[in-house]
Order: structure tokens, then C-alpha cells, then sequence
């Protein structure tokens, strides 16, 4: 038995300089911690995080609050429990909590245990962590995921006009994952030359994932800039596109507000539909709001078979929202982030709920990020085959990379890059139809 001797939690900052929890945790032979991860375009059905709302400190954005509850609500209960159940451990802090969604503990204390218990219960076992998500995931195979990298950014995380939120590039053609991150260095380093070139010095400066916020405000003026970066690159053959719409960032009464007009979500349909015809794009995120299954329904019954057609605000990796979207037909793919559900567990469940429904997962950080890198360990662990971890740049978004890249070294052989069983049906009818060059 592995007792939980210590579980205590800090005020530390993310990457905007924002408060977030830390949680350290101890057992006899381990000490480890976690950091909790902070949206920007948050889903409103996303599980709560407690902020003290008391504008004396960070203008109301510390977590005193969720710290305090770590300390003398959870930690006295979890105390010389054995880490290793991680299934019974998150469903006593669900059950101690007792709102639906996290509410009253906070799901960004909640979380933060979660986490600890999970790289703890590793240690204990003398596992890395990858290999005890694989088995608390079922998961016998080691598979590398395909990175999506937001080179460009746009609205909330971004100072810039451009309506969709990331334009990420996907190297589907990599031989593994460590080369998959050259090419993606490499083409963000020509990307970041032609936008000095065209718009100056000013406009190299980065967003809150790492990727350029140039003064663009078409969404066709940044996929122009990304085609002509992979052409200028060579990785016309290697690289496919995809987007976070993040679209009820631009959902205004009842119309999306975008590029300039006000669209109904059947001509929005159109524009995607376009835009897919136009350019290599395998992958859309959020396309509509949060709550328009209907339109998520009909682009995902229009260009579904061809692209793949994701779930971040619509699912919030909540089990209840991912059933909603598989009875109508919404989405394809889970955007799975461990913050929007606040367990482990729940996490796991919704990914394999997702995959049980031949769905795809795309792993992701928050645009609030730390040098935690739990979720490279959870894509392989989960053998997800996708992760979405912000551009190749800032430590907090190559933190995932890199570890990625430790781990792929240490399997050797004994893992496969996702890149090529990644053109699952859908994409290769996509790759037949627009050639990156044409
Ligand atoms: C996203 O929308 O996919 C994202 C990573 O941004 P945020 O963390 O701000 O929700
Ligand atoms: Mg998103």
C-alpha cells in the first residue's frame, strides 16, 4: 500500500501571469507534484474554477479559495489513502464536492490532486507516467501523437483582428514524432520570416500559445501566409492545416460575426465548406457555438467524411455532452482537455467513450498554461494520437513537445508515430481531394 503521507497546495502563476494551483503530494518512497492548466475561451458548461473574486489580490483572479480546499477539505480525507486508486480516489473528491459541476471545491483543486495522486501512484508502481495512463486507460500500445501547432493566433489569444482563434499546422507525413517537431520548427521559422517581411518587426511578436499575432483580418489572409510558409519550407507533402474557431467567441445575437459579415450558421456551413475545397484542411475545431448541435450536425454530415470535426466547447470532455453529440451526429472527434472535467478519471472515461464511438482525441492544453507536462504522457497513454499543445515555441507549449520527444527515445521501437493511421477514412478522402501544391 502506497499511504498518502502529505498533500498540500500552493499559489503558483501560468504562463499569463495569472494565479493557478500547484499540488504537492508525498507517499513513503515519492514526491511529486502537479499545475493546473487556465482557458481563455472557456466553454460555459466547462467544470468550475475557483477564483477568490476578491480584487484586492490579482484583481480577483488568485486561488486562495481552491488552495484552502486542498488543504483542509481534501488533503484530510485523502491522508494515508493509497494512491494507486485513482478511480476511488476522484470519485470521493466528486462525491465530497457534490455539485455537478465542481462547483463548490473548485474543479481546478480537484484537478490539481487528481494529477499529483496520478504521477505519485506512478512513482510508487516505478512506472512512468505515460505507462500508468496506459493502464489505468486499458491501453496495451504505445502510440505518438501527431502534434497540431497553433503557428498563427486570432481571438482571445490574440491582439490581432482575425476572428478564428488558431491556425495550426499538422505533420501528418513526419517519420516520427521528433521530426514531425522539426518540420514544424522549421516552418514556423519561415512563417515568422515572411510575416517580417511584410508587416515588419512589430508583427513577429507572439499570443498566448506561441503562435504570431500578425495585423491580419481574414481568416483567407492567414491561411494564404501559412501555404505560402509551407511551400517556402518543402513540406508541402508532409503538412496538412487545421483550426480552433472558437466560434462562440463570434457568436453575436443569434448571427456569427466573421471576417467581416453576419453570417447565418448555413452560410457559415458554406464558408467551411469553401475554405476545405481551397485549402489542406483536415481538421476544424468549435466551427459554431457552443450549443448549435444543429450546425455542428450538418457541416459534420457535409464535410465529415473528409475532415475532421472537433468538440472543445460543444463536448468540454464531459461524457453527458460527448452522448448528446454522438445521438445527433455533431462531431467527430473529442478535444479532450483535464480541466474542463477536474478528474483523471473523467478524463480517461470521456476518451474512451469517445474512441468506443470511433471518434477521434485530440489531446490539449489551455492557453493558460505551466511547465507541467501531463498531458504528453496522457496522449500516449491514452494512445490518442493527436495533441494540440500551442506552436513550437514559449517553454510552457514545448514542455509537451519535449517530453514527447523523451518518451518516443525511450520506447525506441517499441512505439509508432500516429502520422500515418491519422489519415483515417475521413482525412484521405480529404489528402486525394487538395493537394497542398495545387
Ligand atoms: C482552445 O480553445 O482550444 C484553447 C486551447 O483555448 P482556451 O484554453 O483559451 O480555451
Ligand atoms: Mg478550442
Amino acid at each position: 500500500m502506497a499511504k498518502i503521507e502529505l498533500l498540500r497546495a500552493r499559489e503558483i502563476l501560468d504562463s499569463r501571469g495569472n494565479p493557478t494551483v500547484e499540488v504537492e503530494i508525498s507517499t513513503k518512497h515519492c514526491k511529486e507534484r502537479a499545475m493546473v492548466p487556465s482557458g481563455a475561451s472557456t466553454g460555459t458548461h466547462e467544470a468550475w474554477e475557483l477564483r477568490d473574486g476578491d480584487d484586492k489580490r490579482f484583481k480577483g483572479k488568485g486561488v486562495l479559495k481552491a488552495v484552502k480546499n486542498v488543504n483542509e477539505i481534501i488533503a484530510p480525507k485523502l491522508m494515508g489513502m493509497d494512491c494507486v486508486n485513482q478511480k476511488e480516489l476522484d470519485k470521493l473528491m466528486i462525491d465530497l464536492d457534490g455539485t455537478e459541476n465542481k462547483a463548490k471545491l473548485g474543479a481546478n483543486a480537484i484537478l490539481g490532486v487528481s494529477m499529483a495522486v496520478a504521477r505519485a501512484a506512478a512513482a510508487e508502481n516505478e512506472l512512468e507516467l505515460y505507462e500508468h495512463l496506459a493502464d489505468l486507460s486499458d491501453n496495451m500500445t504505445y502510440v505518438l501523437p501527431v502534434p497540431s501547432m497553433n503557428v498563427i493566433n486570432g481571438g482571445m489569444h490574440a491582439g490581432n483582428k482575425l476572428n478564428i482563434q488558431e491556425f495550426m499546422i499538422l505533420p501528418v507525413g513526419a517519420d516520427n514524432f521528433k521530426h514531425a517537431t522539426q518540420i514544424c520548427s522549421e516552418l514556423y521559422g519561415e512563417l515568422k520570416t515572411i510575416i517580417k517581411d511584410a508587416y515588419g518587426k512589430d508583427a513577429i511578436n507572439v499570443g498566448d500559445e506561441g503562435g504570431f499575432a500578425p495585423p491580419l483580418a481574414k481568416t483567407e489572409d492567414a491561411l494564404d501566409l501559412l501555404m505560402k510558409a509551407i511551400k517556402k519550407s518543402g513540406y508541402e507533402n508532409e503538412v496538412k492545416l487545421g483550426m480552433d474557431c472558437a466560434a462562440s467567441e463570434f457568436y453575436k445575437n443569434g448571427k456569427y460575426e466573421i471576417d467581416g459579415a453576419k453570417l447565418d450558421g448555413i452560410k457559415l456551413v458554406e464558408k467551411y465548406t469553401r475554405l476545405v475545397k481551397k485549402y489542406p484542411i483536415i481538421s476544424i475545431e468549435d466551427p459554431f457555438a457552443e450549443d448549435d448541435f444543429k450546425n455542428f450536425s450538418i457541416l459534420t454530415r457535409e464535410i465529415g467524411e473528409s475532415v475532421q470535426i472537433v468538440g472543445d466547447d460543444l463536448l468540454v470532455t464531459n461524457v453527458k455532452r460527448i452522448n448528446m453529440a454522438i445521438r445527433e451526429k455533431a462531431a467527430n472527434a473529442l478535444l479532450l482537455k483535464v480541466n474542463q472535467i477536474g478528474t483523471v478519471t473523467e478524463a480517461i472515461a470521456a476518451a474512451k467513450l469517445s474512441m468506443k464511438n470511433k471518434m477521434g482525441v485530440m489531446v490539449s492544453h489551455r492557453s493558460g498554461e505551466t511547465e507541467d507536462s501531463f498531458i504528453a504522457d496522457l496522449a500516449v497513454g491514452l494512445k490518442a494520437g493527436q495533441i494540440k499543445s500551442g506552436a513550437p515555441c514559449r517553454s510552457e507549449r514545448t514542455a509537451k513537445y519535449n517530453r514527447l520527444i523523451r518518451i518516443e527515445e525511450e520506447l525506441e521501437k517499441n512505439c509508432r508515430y500516429a502520422g500515418s493511421e491519422f489519415r483515417q477514412p475521413w482525412l484521405i478522402k480529404v489528402q486525394k481531394k487538395n493537394i497542398i501544391s495545387d
